[in-house]
């Protein structure tokens, strides 16, 4: 078997010209602008990076972006009070706090402080809560599992009933995955560090969702045949053959596992443009209620 490979750039680009029809829609009808706020605290340079590229992806759209730039010894007042001044502000649609904040920063404490009408990046502990609970909707999911759903349905995979294994607990990728799968109806497992036999779980899974941070941990022989396999990862690895040196692999064995799954997304080019699509989506959404 080969897998048919799930093509995240182009779904993504779908989605984005989706969005840039729904901004010129809201504002040629007398709606706001949607306006993305980007809050980054210090000097982290893959930090630096994803917010260019967030803002970026904003003016590709035509949202509005506000950037504000903290040094690494901002106190947590200071951050909070931006947040708050953010809150306030109603060309405001949309608060990303670049995680990780600088040590001595209580994280909580500052998504805490976003309201969660603009709490776009979906980490504040009320919109967590709710996607934890039975009847209850977040206002926003966290981007980067949200398209790992989204990915999933486009490739067509039925989730109600489905056994689905995700690897990985972070609040960013895998609790938040695991969750929009059980609100699907599909039966999860969520494996980490400690996890016994692995293998033998991962082989169970007709979903199998990949958030770890190791390269090509998950072998061929670790993949249910036909299964759907989403690989959330992204590790850089030393390849002499390649003119920077190194390149970019997933948490999955990909050569193997397109022999054996019945679908999956590669590194690069899978779930990474995925992320900043759906905080754009959020972004419209949210301006969108209030408009
Ligand atoms: P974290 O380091 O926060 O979490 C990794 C998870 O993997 C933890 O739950 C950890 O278990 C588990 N884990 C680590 N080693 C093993 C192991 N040997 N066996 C089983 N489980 C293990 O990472 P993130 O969730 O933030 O990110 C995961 C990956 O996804 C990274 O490669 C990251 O770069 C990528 N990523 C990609 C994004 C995108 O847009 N494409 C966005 C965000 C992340 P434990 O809890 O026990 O420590």
């Amino acid at each position: 078997m080969t897998a048919k490979i799930i093509d995240g750039k182009a779904i993504a680009d779908e989605i984005r010209a989706e969005i840039g029809k729904g901004v010129e829609k809201l504002v040629g009808g007398g709606g706001p602008r949607p306006g993305l706020a980007t809050v980054l605290v210090g000097e982290n340079p893959a930090s630096h990076t994803y917010v260019k590229m967030k803002r970026k992806a904003c003016a590709d759209l035509g949202i509005d972006s506000f950037p504000h730039e903290l040094p690494a010894t901002a106190s947590q007042q200071e951050v909070e009070t931006l947040v708050k001044n953010l809150n306030a502000d109603p060309k405001v649609h949309g608060i990303l706090v670049q995680l990780p904040l600088p040590a001595g920063l209580d994280e909580e404490a500052v998504l805490k402080a976003i309201s969660i009408e603009k709490d776009v990046d979906g980490f504040h502990p009320i919109n967590i809560g709710r996607l934890a609970q039975k009847g209850r909707e977040p206002l926003f999911v966290p981007c980067t599992p949200a398209g790992c759903l989204v990915l999933l349905k486009k490739a067509g995979a039925k989730l109600s009933g489905s056994q689905a294994v995700v690897v990985g607990r972070s609040n960013i990728v895998g609790m938040p995955a695991a969750l929009l799968l059980v609100k699907e109806d599909a039966t999860v497992t969520i494996c980490h560090s400690r996890t016994k036999d692995l293998p033998g779980v991962c082989r169970q899974a007709d979903i199998l969702i990949a958030a770890i941070g190791r390269a090509e941990m998950i072998k061929g022989d670790w993949i249910k045949p036909g299964a759907y396999v989403i690989d959330v990862g992204t590790n850089r690895v030393d390849d002499p053959s390649t003119k920077s040196g190194s390149r970019l692999v997933g948490d999955v064995a990909y050569a193997e596992a397109l022999e054996v799954a019945g679908a999956i997304t590669p590194v690069p080019g899978g779930v990474g443009p995925m992320t900043i699509t759906l905080l754009l989506q959020n972004t419209l959404r949210s301006a969108q209620r209030v408009g």
